[in-house]
């Protein structure tokens, strides 16, 4: 018999809780610094790669093809290039160019190259030993271009499959390694300027753009009903921008008629980083592209606005500091920028975590092996580290039988070395095997053997939330506490 009364149970309840086992990993958010929802008065969002989800295939299909014909036509070169068949999973996000040296590299968080290629050639370990004498100064523009953004993997592709293709002529130098990366920045560019990328992508909208998703309506229905601000700040002008936004969300939820009123404010045209940083005036524009005047006064709902700046935003908006959460996907123009001249708070969007995540629970166990290996090769080195403090000892002590201790120690670092050897060996195999599951060129986005890479480690000092898709808040409160995990420094581990 049990005292606590027995409440009848609710049958629709209990075939939920059998349904929805937890929050899939793929669609959680993660914390690096505490952020509480509650406290949030305004949510903005990114448009390019955060509201609007693109199909990497086909932008990349269309960059290459773009900026090949540009590379041709403007900066003669052969036309063979144009058979140069685009490759998307060459390139993933964080990876670096070398200009100097015609190389895409790969870099951990301390900024060693994990991993890299000389045109579509793997780099060797000799060739890859060779960076370790050189300090990678990621702020030389002169030398080194990061690829962060989705829109330019297609960069670091076509950087390696052209010196792929012109080195069959002649050896290729320093100086064709630098002009080939300025004059393919410059054609990408071109092609995203002269509008001939988006010419393409509003005349077939659904091959370029993930269709509409409901829960993207929800999500911001959801915000707003908890009286968050919302607004769009994004680098694309109007009438890209309305293109896209009435594709993701006209028509979707009743009490919305258009996409413009689920937002409070509409920056388009940005400019960011530098609406960070600089003065532009905020314009008054619309669909069309049309500029009406200037804005000094207030914010109007259902206006769209173009260029602008941080501070004029808040003192026109009337939100501000870290009462604001910033959405976005690119780590510099969104993040690291905001956060460095401004107090908002920071989400960051990395789609591939989904990806990433479902692959790492399929290989659970191997990845669980790796890590057992790992931990025995610690292990055996700090046995190590205890055999050569006992030599040490040894040494200094005046006993009789020293030299016969000696030849005991030795034997034992000898065969714990042995084992290490045969398991670092092990290691090395197995982790080149798992990288090859994630991606074929460059493993894990956020790992590089057991280091995180220079892009998980932007993420994890930059972004305060990361997440895969924007609606993966529809899974929290708007009253949500995101609470940072413990981080333990080496020596406070046991
Ligand atoms: P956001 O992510 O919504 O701020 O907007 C990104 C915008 O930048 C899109 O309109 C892209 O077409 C544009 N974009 C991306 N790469 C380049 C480039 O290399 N040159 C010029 N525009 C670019
Ligand atoms: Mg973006």
């Amino acid at each position: 018999m049990s005292l606590v009364p027995q409440r009848p149970v609710s049958t629709v309840l209990e075939s939920l809780r059998k349904q929805v086992k937890g929050l899939d990993r793929a669609r959680q958010i993660f914390t690096n610094r505490d952020l509480n929802l509650a406290k949030i008065e305004a949510l903005g969002f990114d448009m390019d790669y955060t509201l609007a989800r693109y199909h990497q295939n086909a932008l990349d299909e269309a960059s290459v093809r773009l900026t090949l014909e540009r590379l041709v036509s403007e900066r003669a070169y052969p036309e063979r290039l144009l058979g140069i068949e685009p490759k998307p999973d060459f390139a993933i996000r964080g990876l670096i160019i070398d200009t100097w040296k015609g190389r895409v590299l790969k870099l951990d968080a301390h900024r060693h190259v994990g991993k890299g290629y000389e045109g579509l050639k793997e780099l060797s370990k000799d060739e890859l030993k060779a960076y370790r004498d050189e300090t990678i100064r990621l702020n030389d523009a002169s030398r080194f271009a990061l690829i962060d953004t989705l829109f330019a993997l297609p960069e670091a592709y076509l950087y390696a499959a052209i010196i792929e293709e012109l080195s069959k002529d002649r050896k290729l130098g320093r100086e064709d390694f630098e002009k080939l990366y300025k004059d393919i920045r410059f054609c990408i560019d071109l092609a995203h300027r002269d509008g001939s990328i988006k010419t393409e992508i509003m005349a077939d909208l659904e091959k370029f753009i993930h269709g509409r998703d409901v829960e993207l309506a929800q999500t911001l229905h959801r915000y707003r009903s908890a009286g968050k601000k919302l607004f769009v700040l994004t680098n694309s002008f109007a009438v890209y921008s309305d293109h896209v936004m009435r594709h993701l969300l006209d028509g979707v939820l009743p009490e919305y008629p258009t996409w413009q009123s689920y937002f409070d404010v509409i920056i388009t045209g940005a400019h960011k980083p530098s609406f960070f940083t600089d003065q532009a005036p905020f314009l008054i524009t619309d669909t069309r592209g049309t500029v009406h005047g200037e804005e000094k006064q207030r914010f109007e709902k259902g206006v769209i606005y173009q260029g602008g700046n941080l501070q004029d935003f808040e003192r026109l908006f009337g939100y501000g500091g870290e009462r604001v959460v910033y959405v976005g996907d690119h780590i510099y123009g969104d993040i690291v920028r905001s956060k460095k001249s401004s107090a908002w708070r920071t989400m960051m969007i990395v789609e591939e975590l989904e990806d990433e995540l479902a692959k790492a629970e399929a290989l659970s166990q191997d990845i669980q092996w790796i890590d057992s290996l790992d931990a025995e090769i610690s292990r055996l080195n700090e046995r190590l580290i205890f055999e050569q403090h006992l030599l040490f000892r040894l040494e200094a002590s005046q006993e009789e039988e020293r030299e016969d201790a000696r030849k005991d120690i030795s034997l034992k670092r000898d065969q714990l070395k042995r084992q290490r050897r045969i398991l670092l060996d092990e290691l090395e195999e197995l982790e080149l095997a798992l990288d090859r599951e994630f991606n074929p060129f460059w493993g894990l986005i956020f790992r590089q053997n057991n280091e995180a890479t220079l892009f998980g480690a932007q993420v994890e000092d930059y972004a305060c939330i990361y997440s895969s898709r924007v609606t993966n808040l529809l899974n929290y409160s708007p009253m949500h506490y995101f609470r940072a995990p413990r981080q333990l420094m080496p020596h406070e581990r046991y």
